[in-house]
């Protein structure tokens, strides 16, 4: 049994305007169809606007879909009773693109990292506390950075700080939305690498939107490509991605070889570039 498993799923945001038969539905997902096994890494590749966070929230059971079925280790996420939801809440995690805009700036570093912790674990305060020094051990920070406000914590520390309340419930999956993408490269780098760590040290598996080829290509274990809301493409290697036909994907390709000479090796083997 995988992990996830996204069965047919159809989305259409409705546009509501002042006058009701002017309202329109738009398609935004188009039967899409895939799963994720426990212990890797789907990216899920696409330009702006092309259904990349609504498939996100829907995975995260935020956004139910029109049709279609998202079974979580075979629970239908919409459709389980209230002990299996608070399970799915704690399995299933998310970090965001812009750190600064996910945090409650007047929190600290322990507050924010110790909220999913006062919600669903029962520790006392000083276990509380040897906990959250442990996440933020985990994710490169220390006890020094405890009670820094958002403020004061560059945007790649502070998206290693959601990435340490990301984890502090063990999910089994985390949906990472455009997480690496505001980052300058070496801090992309160094956070894609401890997202790496972090996937073998917790056995954790991630569904990673990007629109950046590059940051997919790294930290993926099989690659999607959404387009227009349609799945045009779903690899279960890096290697058959490099290798596919399609010319959407030609053009990733292309535009990621172009400026990275570290990949052309890549594409001389493979020989189709
Ligand atoms: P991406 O993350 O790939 O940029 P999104 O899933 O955010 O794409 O958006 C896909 C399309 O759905 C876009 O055209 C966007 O304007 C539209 N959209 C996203 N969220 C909503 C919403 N809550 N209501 C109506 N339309 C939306
Ligand atoms: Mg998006």
């Amino acid at each position: 049994m995988s992990l996830l498993q996204v069965n047919e799923v159809t989305h259409s945001y409705e546009n509501r305007t002042f006058f009701k038969w002017k309202n329109r539905s738009r398609k935004v997902l188009s039967d899409i169809t895939f799963s994720i096994e426990e212990g890797t890494c789907l990216g899920i590749l696409g330009t702006s606007g092309s259904g990349k966070s609504t498939l996100g929230k829907v995975l995260l059971g935020l956004q139910k879909p029109q049709y279609g079925q998202i079974l979580f280790q075979g629970h239908d996420i919409y459709n389980a009773d209230k002990h299996t939801r608070q399970k799915l809440r704690r399995d299933l995690q998310v970090v965001f693109q812009d750190s600064h805009s996910a945090v409650n700036p007047r929190m600290t570093a322990e507050r924010i990292i110790a909220e999913p912790l006062e919600n669903y674990e029962k520790l006392t305060l000083n276990e509380q506390k040897r906990a959250v020094i442990e996440l933020l051990e985990n994710v490169g920070l220390d006890e020094k950075d405890l009670k820094k406000y958002p403020h004061q914590f560059s945007g790649g520390q502070l998206q290693r700080v959601n990435i340490a309340r990301a984890i502090a419930l063990k999910p089994k999956l985390i949906v990472l939305d455009e997480s690496v993408s505001s980052l300058d490269m070496v801090t992309q780098t160094l956070i894609l690498e401890l997202l790496r760590e972090l996937k073998e040290d917790f056995g954790l598996s991630y569904f990673f939107i990007t629109h950046d080829i590059k940051a997919a290509y790294t930290i993926s274990d099989t690659l999607g490509v959404l387009e227009k809301g349609e799945l045009i493409e779903h690899y279960n290697s890096k290697k058959d991605f490099f290798n596919s036909e399609h010319p959407i994907v030609k053009e990733m390709r292309s535009s990621m070889l172009a400026e990275h000479p570290r990949f052309r090796s890549i594409g001389t083997r493979n020989s189709t570039l």
